[in-house]
């Protein structure tokens, strides 16, 4: 029997939308999951997960899954080498860690076989494309509250809580920027704003055998930590997974950005994903002074069959994650989709489904209640999720800006010292008590919480 009076439609089975259903699942809520794809799978690589996501995948029983299928028995310690891409392998900065900031480089497929192989994935629902949501009859009565999902096979599901976790492109974030867009009295396509824009930077990915690294003549070591190199609007990101034996690669080049919150641009360039020469690629770093000697020039010239992936963000940062009164909430790119530049999305929609399923299945949760429930997730949640936002972009200008015309060896230190600590160090626990305390104050929930 269900342990509560109301079902919940996850829109999205990327990492997060399939972490949130095995939370939502396991204790008993009716949960379903619609995916647009005809098979789970994450495009990218590796992930690199911070302290603080891999708390929060202790916090929802999955970590131990997760190690299962990753190269180490436990979190491990990553701190970032920040080398300059022009010429020798010069050291900026050698990020200092201490033991609490142990995280999880992963591979994407990894982790969601972990997570398919402890759910039960008959509540999984592939090739289900969300096209619109639509709240039929929305009257004062608990009963009326829900929303039915269209999807593009011309079938629909309806259900009282809607999570979109559809990632940056997301469909169903539309219906919480304009809180009325899915009323069936209204013109659905009265306003077609998402919040969608793009970053500026284009990056190009790939997994390269350590082997052909050293065969190329790469002479910094690659597998023992995550590796940056620094220029002016370029800049490589490295980290091995698969214990060393594979070197995820995402090469950066960034035209200039505006002055907006989170760096963004106002044009969405197109395609989003497109195949390119690797000659485009190495001129792209080679035009901007990186030596043909260089040790990022000779990985570059790794990488066969390179793609370009423009990559965009959630701006202007939500100014919430809930349409409360509709049934409605965001989780991880679909609420917060950031830059790349401080490793932190994933972690950040991890910390949303902790927050967001403790709540929903806390015992005085019910149906006439989730309106509040989902305001106090949004309060709990969006300061926290809007910030990391804003740091990632912050992240990218530091370290596109090191070059004679930009940051000296000093500039970029103290500028990197301790950028990772508000995102890796934050204490979740207390977001989710004062959630809980304001929801005591206004009487929703009645009894002291212990947890
Ligand atoms: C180059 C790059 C490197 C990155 N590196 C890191 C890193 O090291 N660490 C880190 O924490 N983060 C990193 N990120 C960010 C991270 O990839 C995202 O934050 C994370 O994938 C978000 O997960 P999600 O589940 O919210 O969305 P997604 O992974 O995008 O999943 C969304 C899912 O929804 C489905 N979907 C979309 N639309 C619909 C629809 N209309 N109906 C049904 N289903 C739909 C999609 O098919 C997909 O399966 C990186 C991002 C990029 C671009």
């Amino acid at each position: 029997m269900a342990s509560k009076d109301f079902t919940v439609a996850i829109v999205g089975g990327g990492m997060c939308g399939l972490v949130c259903a095995y939370a939502l699942a396991k204790a008993g809520i009716l949960v379903e999951v619609f995916e647009a794809a005809p098979e789970f799978g994450e495009v990218g690589a590796g992930v690199g997960l911070g302290p603080n996501a891999v708390r929060a995948l202790d916090r929802l029983g999955v970590l131990s899954a997760v190690l299962a299928r990753s190269e180490h028995s436990s979190p491990v310690l990553r701190p970032f080498l920040f080398v300059s891409g022009y010429d020798a392998q010069e050291v900026i900065y050698d990020y200092s860690v201490s033991d609490d900031d142990r995280g999880l480089p992963i591979h994407r497929a990894a982790f969601l076989d972990a997570i398919i192989g402890i759910s039960d994935m008959k509540i999984a629902h592939l090739n289900k494309r969300c096209i619109a949501v639509q709240h039929t009859h929305v009257s004062a009565t608990a009963s009326d509250f829900g929303s039915t999902l269209f999807f593009s096979d011309g079938t629909s599901h309806r259900a009282h809580l809607v999570i979109g976790a559809d990632g940056i492109k997301s469909t169903i974030r539309k219906y919480v920027v304009d809180p009325l867009a899915g009323d069936a009295e209204h013109n659905t396509n009265r306003n077609n704003k998402t919040n969608l824009a793009f970053s500026g930077s284009s990056a190009y990915r790939g997994l390269l055998p350590n082997s052909t690294v050293v065969a190329a003549g790469v002479k910094i070591d690659l597998t023992v930590q995550p590796v940056c190199f620094c220029g002016i609007d370029r800049h490589i990101i490295t980290f091995p997974i698969q214990a060393g034996r594979i070197i995820n690669v995402v090469a950066f080049s960034t035209i200039t950005r505006d002055n907006s919150a989170t760096g963004a641009l106002d044009e969405l360039p197109h395609p989003w994903v497109q195949p390119v020469a690797k000659q485009e690629l190495v001129e792209t770093f080679e035009t901007r002074g990186w030596g043909a000697d260089s040790d990022a020039i000779k990985l570059l010239n790794c990488m066969e069959n390179p793609s370009r992936w423009s990559i965009h963000t959630v701006e202007p940062p939500l100014l919430s994650y809930v349409n409360a009164a509709r049934g409605i909430a965001l989780i991880g790119d679909a609420a917060h989709g950031m830059l790349p530049h401080l490793g932190a999305g994933v972690g950040q929609g991890f910390e949303d489904v902790v927050v967001l399923t403790e709540l929903l299945t806390h015992p005085e949760t019910n149906l006439s209640n989730l309106e509040h429930i989902l305001n106090a997730y949004d309060s709990a949640r969006r300061p926290r999720g809007n910030m990391v936002l804003e740091a990632s972009a912050r992240m990218g200008r530091i370290t596109t800006r090191y070059g004679k015309s930009g940051y000296s060896n000093e500039d970029m230190r103290t500028k990197l010292a301790g950028i990772w600590s508000p995102v890796w160090h934050h204490d979740l626990h207390e977001d989710i008590n004062k959630a809980m305390e304001s929801l005591r104050e206004k009487c929703v929930f009645k009894q002291a919480e212990s947890s």
